[in-house]
C-alpha cells in the first residue's frame, strides 16, 4: 500500500493539493502576455502577504539561500560591513555567505536559544559614529532553534541609535506563516523561499525590496548576473522575465496567496499559534522543553525540542523514518542530537499534529526514553478540544 504521512520538517512543508494541481500547466511562452497575467497577480499577491506599502518583489528561480545571496549582492560593495547576531544555524550560514562575499561581518555571539539581541544591536550601532555599518541582518524565525525575534523592537532600536543602516531579515520560515509587517517595521528587505510557508515545492526565492534598498542597487558593486535586480526590474516592467522563469511554480505562487487569502492572513497566523500551542503543551507534558529559552521566543512555526539527558534526538527522527515512514528535523550545528525538531508550518490542522505527537512518543517509547505513550498527545487533544476555532482544511 502506498501512502504519504505529512511531513513534520520546517520546510519543505506538505504541499495543498490545489497546489500541486496549479503547478501542473502544459507548457507556456514565457514572453507571451499569458504569462504577465499570470506573474502579476502573484507578485502582487506576494506585496499583500508581506505587508508592503512601497517598493518591488523580486521572485527568482533559486531557494532561501539564493535570496539571501541576492539581498546582498543587489545592495553592497565589497569590504563593506554589516553586523549580524549568531544564534543558529540559518543566522550563521547568512554570515558565512556574506564573509565569502567579501563582506566585514561585525558578528554578536548569542547563545543558541536566544534571539536577536535588541539591546546590544543597538549598542553596536551607537558605537558606529561612522556610519560603517551599512545593514543589520536578522533571521526573523531561526529554524534550528525554534526561535522568534522581535523584528519591531529591532526597527526601534535602529531608529532609537538614529543609524541609516538597511535592514535586511531572513523570513523564510516565517513570511506566511506569522505575522510579518514588511513596510510598518521598516525591512529594507525580506527574504522568503516557496516551500515553507507557501507551501510549494522549493524553487523560488521571494523577496520583497523597500526603496532605500533599491537606491542602494545602483550603487552596489559586488558582482551580480542571475540575481540582478535591474535586469529583473527592467524585465518585469515589460510583463516578463530577463530569462526563463520557473513558470510551473509561479502559478502554484498565485494559487498559494489566494488560499492564505481565502482563509485570511490573521486567521493563518492564528492557526499557526493554535498548533503550535499544542505541540508545547505536549512536549511540556513529555516532561521536556523547548529550546527557545523563553516564551516570548517561541516560534510558531518549528518547535525544536531538548531531549531529555543520554538521549539522541537524531535517533528519534531516524527512527521515526524508518520505522513509521515520518519526517521530523534533527538538530543542526551546536544543538546536534540534543533536539529534535517539530515543523508545524503550512498546510497542518490539529489532527495532523496529533498524528506527528503520536508518532514522536511510539518513537520515543521504542528508544526507551522516560515518556509515557499518549501524554503529551492528550494534553495537545485537551488545548486542541477546548480552544475555539475549526481548523478543517477548505476541501479541494
Ligand atoms: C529554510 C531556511 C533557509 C534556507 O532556505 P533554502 O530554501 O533551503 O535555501 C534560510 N533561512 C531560514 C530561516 C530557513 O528556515
Amino acid at each position: 500500500m502506498y501512502s504519504q504521512n505529512p511531513v513534520f520538517i520546517p520546510g519543505p512543508t506538505n504541499i495543498p493539493e490545489a497546489i500541486r494541481k496549479a503547478c501542473d500547466i502544459p507548457t507556456l511562452d514565457h514572453r507571451s502576455p499569458a504569462f504577465a497575467r499570470m506573474f502579476k497577480p502573484a507578485v502582487a499577491g506576494v506585496r499583500r502577504v508581506l505587508k508592503m506599502e512601497e517598493g518591488e518583489v523580486i521572485v527568482l528561480p533559486s531557494t532561501g539561500t539564493g535570496g539571501w545571496e541576492a539581498a546582498i549582492t543587489n545592495t553592497l560593495s565589497l569590504g563593506d560591513t554589516v553586523l549580524a547576531a549568531r544564534f543558529g544555524m540559518f543566522s550563521h550560514r547568512w554570515i558565512d555567505l556574506c564573509q565569502r562575499h567579501g563582506l566585514n561581518v561585525q558578528i554578536i555571539e548569542t547563545p543558541w536559544g536566544q534571539g536577536a539581541p535588541i539591546d546590544r544591536i543597538e549598542a553596536a550601532l551607537k558605537a558606529d559614529t561612522g556610519g560603517t555599518i551599512k545593514a543589520v541582518l536578522a533571521t526573523h524565525n531561526e529554524t534550528a532553534t525554534g526561535v522568534r525575534s522581535d523584528i519591531a523592537a529591532l526597527r526601534r532600536a535602529i531608529d532609537a541609535a538614529g543609524h541609516g543602516a538597511m535592514l535586511m531579515v531572513d523570513g523564510v520560515s516565517s513570511i506566511g506563516s506569522m505575522p510579518f509587517e514588511m513596510t510598518a517595521w521598516g525591512v529594507d528587505i525580506a527574504v522568503a523561499g516557496s516551500q515553507k510557508g507557501f507551501m510549494l515545492p522549493a524553487g523560488l526565492a521571494i523577496l520583497g525590496v523597500s526603496p532605500k534598498a533599491l537606491a542602494a542597487m545602483e550603487s552596489a558593486t559586488l558582482p551580480r548576473t542571475f540575481f540582478d535586480f535591474r535586469d529583473m526590474l527592467k524585465s518585469y516592467a515589460a510583463g516578463g522575465y530577463p530569462y526563463t522563469p520557473a513558470v510551473g511554480l509561479i502559478a502554484g505562487l498565485a494559487r498559494s496567496v489566494e488560499m492564505l487569502e481565502e482563509e485570511g492572513l490573521d486567521a493563518v497566523y492564528a492557526r499557526h499559534h493554535r498548533l503550535a500551542e499544542g505541540v508545547r503543551r505536549a512536549v511540556a507534558a513529555w516532561g521536556m522543553r523547548p529550546c527557545a529559552a523563553s516564551p516570548e521566543l517561541y516560534s510558531d512555526t518549528v518547535t525544536a525540542v531538548l531531549v531529555p539527558e543520554g538521549c539522541n534526538g537524531t535517533d528519534l527522527v531516524k527512527l521515526a523514518a524508518d520505522k513509521y515512514g515520518m519526517a521530523f528535523g534533527v538538530g543542526l550545528g551546536e544543538v546536534a542530537g540534543k533536539v529534535f525538531r517539530i515543523g508545524h508550518l503550512g498546510m497542518l490542522n490539529d489532527v495532523m499534529v496529533l498524528a506527528g505527537l503520536a508518532t514522536a512518543e511510539m518513537c520515543m517509547a521504542d528508544l526507551g526514553w522516560p515518556v509515557r505513550l499518549g501524554s503529551g498527545v492528550a494534553a495537545a487533544q485537551e488545548y486542541y478540544r477546548g480552544s475555539a476555532g475549526t481548523l478543517a482544511l477548505a476541501a479541494e
